[in-house]
């Protein structure tokens, strides 16, 4: 019963705030629409000066990045579990919010407010982490290298969607990586012996990494372009890359696969006679799904009216992976999704930039901000479930 009031309390309040939220920041981020990713410093102003207005803390420029940013609200002096909530707000070049991101930045400080005006007596930390580019450099890579996330006891996100209300989301962990080759030029035709072609280096590589497709599992993608072929067709080529991406489900696998393709790879340099350099441009880990992080929130969506929520639970083949998936490797983190568009509207796309301004992208904001808004009270008044949480994000983490 207790319980109950508490939470009809939050609704009150948490509409309130979030409505204010709602109409302000958020309309003002839709007029930068036409700004990418690296400029996102008016999002930021905007974020974190609501978050200021409400007694957070806020700290800019984290892990060297400048539109990074982490706001802290202590509740009766902090020190119970740290509830943290991860904002995204760069919009694509061209196509501006297509992904929807001036939802996520919102809601996430909708809900961290909501939450902290609503805490009581309770001690608790609200941490939002404002987490820049995810669509190009992302942000939240050299935040989790400088162990940002780890303020946190747990973590989450509703990533705006098409279609369906969906809970956890299955990414695949990837390595990006450049293969440079180094040869000896030479005359082409007037002394091919005395050149060894970088050239040759990756077209073996290419042809190396088709015949493992046969023998990996069935969630490995590889796929890579050329990105050097040499300078000119009368030379041996002197130089030639070729860059990568390998995808996988799971962490431990993929990187297992990773080493085969440097196997690969170095073979090709051994058969050409070239030098070959590796260099690893990023890497994300998959988003780890929590069964009972996803049923909490499965609870929560269809206490405020949700119906029909669709645990991922089957590998989704058309899936992509996201910088969000490293975070949810330091800290238990949800993803879940709310639709602001029919199940046909392609994410990336001009119309799905439209709807996430749309009645319909208003009311998954606010839906949003409240779900996120009671799902952390209830990890800060019931230590638990957060223990459940925490016991079965280790477990997945290491495999066992
Ligand atoms: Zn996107
Ligand atoms: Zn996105």
């Amino acid at each position: 019963m207790q319980r109950k009031m508490k939470f009809i309390a939050l609704i009150v309040v948490g509409l309130f705030v979030v409505s204010f939220v709602a109409a302000g920041p958020k309309e003002d981020i839709a007029a930068t629409v036409d700004r990418i990713s690296p400029d996102q410093y008016k999002a930021v102003e905007l974020l974190t000066g609501y978050l200021v207005q409400n007694g957070f803390k806020i700290e800019k420029g984290v892990a060297g990045l400048e539109t990074a940013f982490i706001a802290t609200y202590e509740n009766a002096g902090g020190n119970g579990p740290a509830i943290s909530f991860l904002a995204e707000y760069d919009a694509l070049a061209e196509v501006g919010h297509a992904c929807g991101h001036n939802i996520i930045g919102t809601s996430c400080v909708g809900a961290a407010v909501a939450l902290a005006k609503n805490l009581g007596s309770t001690p608790a930390k609200v941490i939002v982490f404002g987490c820049p580019a995810e669509e190009t450099t992302s942000g939240k890579l050299p935040m989790a290298a400088a162990g940002l996330f780890k303020r946190a006891d747990i973590g989450m996100q509703m990533h705006p969607g098409s279609g369906q209300t969906t809970i956890g989301s299955k990414s695949l962990a990837l390595n990006l990586m450049d293969f440079n080759y180094e040869g000896k030029a030479s005359h082409a035709a007037a002394a091919p012996e005395m050149g060894r072609s970088a050239l040759d280096g990756v077209m073996l590589m290419l042809m190396g990494t088709e015949f493992l497709r046969e023998h990996v599992k069935s969630d490995i993608r590889i796929h890579g372009i050329v990105t050097n072929g040499g300078a000119a067709a009368n030379v041996v080529p002197e130089k030639a890359s070729a860059r990568f991406y390998v995808r996988g489900l799971e962490r431990p696998y993929l990187n297992t696969v990773v080493e085969r393709v440097y196997n690969i790879a170095r073979g090709a340099a051994m058969m050409s006679e070239t030098k070959l350099t590796i260099t690893e441009i990023k890497q994300y880990d998959n988003v780890v799904n929590v069964p009972s992080f996803m049923d909490a929130a499965e609870e929560v969506i269809k206490e405020f009216g949700i119906e029909n929520a669709r645990k991922i639970q089957p590998w989704d083949p058309a899936g992509g992976s996201t910088d969000f998936g490293t975070a949810s490797s330091q800290i238990p983190a949800l993803i879940f999704g709310l639709p602001v568009a029919p199940a046909d509207v392609a994410g990336h796309s001009r119309e799905y930039a439209i709807a996430t301004k749309s009645p319909q992208g208003n009311e998954a904001l606010v839906n949003a901000s409240k779900i996120m808004a009671y799902l952390g009270y209830r990890f800060a008044t019931e230590p638990e479930l957060l223990d459940q949480v925490r016991a079965d994000w280790e477990k997945v983490v290491s495999g066992n």
